[in-house]
């Protein structure tokens, strides 16, 4: 069951390279195993989201992130009967484009590249990475996904201009993206707004008083869970907390959604495409109780004390090798000195290392600058 605004797949717009229909998958169940094959996906394993490996191994990383933001959205997707297979292909794929180092690499990334005139922005990486970089295929590059998943990947998260980005003109950037594209990336942030929460609270950096006396709403739920339980125990409450917090943004989102496009009058995925606003978006309330959450976790985990070293790090590791191979470009590999050949050197430098691990640049580092 699909509703009259869904993405349909036979309505698609298609693949770059046209491919014979698949007996029993179609073809945005083939995108979402294509995501799930491909080596960039693999890699999220080993990219920072907000804690690196030192804290602990059972933290969040990219891939793990990733497979939340997947769940969230699928429950939405469902509850909204939208199309459920691109919704999930669009959120396995949603941060595929990021580098190493998590926020810290992106930033350290960027700043390198626009010494050059050039800039680092991981969603333009990520179509780079689908539609180029994945090397799977005799009869295409990339991994050759349906358009609404590109359009997606490009639209998630944010608006990009015709103007300023001529090159993006096929994904009609006067539209608004589907409710498939535009729920991604509010699961993003519901996904990391609880998750981080809770570990900054694991790695002892977000005391509990603290997050009680400034995110409104996980208080709230903690005074529930605290007279629901008063013996148990405080990592216990904290986990009803966080979950009573992640079920009211995605209950929220839901409803908010809905009540949006029955009084938009919507009726057809053209209407969505061609309303003023995007139509998938928290209540006003609610949103100011994820602003609230946010916040915070800004204040008091990513930009706390305890993190800025292995930040600074991150940006010592990638500037010296961004500066390395623009010297020594001999030093890269032989298929990165053909690239080199084709496109400005800093951009197959950027590229190679928004490819990398954390680990493979690290070891990069160590093997290329002698540090340890
Ligand atoms: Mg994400």
């Amino acid at each position: 069951m699909l509703a009259p605004w869904a993405v349909r797949v036979e309505e698609s717009r298609g693949r770059r390279h046209a491919e014979p229909p698949h007996p029993y998958r179609n073809d945005f169940q083939r995108d979402r195993d294509r995501v799930i094959h491909a080596r960039s996906f693999r890699r999220l394993e080993n990219k920072t989201q907000v804690f690196t490996r030192r804290y602990s191994d059972h933290f969040r990383n990219r891939l793990t992130h990733t497979i939340e933001v997947a769940q969230i959205s699928r429950t939405i997707a469902q509850q909204l009967e939208l199309n459920e297979d691109l919704v999930e292909a669009l959120a396995l794929v949603h941060d595929i484009g990021h580098p190493p180092f998590g926020h810290a690499g992106e930033k350290a990334l960027d700043a390198c590249m626009r010494e050059h005139g050039l800039f680092f922005d991981h969603n333009l990486h990520a179509l780079r990475i689908v539609e180029q970089f994945e090397d799977r295929y005799a009869e295409f590059p990339g991994l050759n996904l349906t358009f609404e998943v590109r359009e997606g990947i490009i639209k998630h998260s944010r608006q990009y201009s015709a103007a300023e980005y001529p090159q993006l003109a096929e994904y009609r950037l006067d539209e608004q993206p589907p409710l498939e594209a535009q729920l991604i990336d509010l699961t993003d942030e519901i996904a990391y707004n609880t998750a981080d929460l809770d570990d900054g609270y694991e790695a002892d950096l977000l005391p509990l008083e603290e997050v009680r006396a400034r995110v409104r709403l996980f208080d709230r739920f903690y005074g529930e869970a605290e007279q629901r339980h008063p013996a148990t125990r405080e990592k216990l409450k904290f986990n009803q907390a966080l979950r009573r917090m992640l079920n009211h943004f995605v209950t929220d989102l839901l409803t908010t959604t809905q009540a949006r496009v029955a009084a938009a009058g919507v009726g057809s995925l053209d209407d969505v495409r061609r309303h003023p606003a995007r139509l998938a978006t928290f209540s006003e309330a609610v949103d100011a109780e994820r602003a609230d959450a946010k916040a915070f976790l800004y204040d008091r985990l990513y930009y706390s004390e305890p993190l800025v070293p292995e930040k600074q790090h991150a940006e010592q590791v990638i500037r010296e090798l961004f500066e390395l191979w623009l010297r020594h470009p001999e030093k890269l590999s032989r298929r990165y000195q053909e690239k080199a050949q084709r496109e400005p050197l800093p951009r197959i430098i950027c590229d190679y290392i928004a490819g990398m691990t954390d680990n493979y640049i690290l070891e990069q580092h160590r093997r290329l600058c002698g540090k340890v």
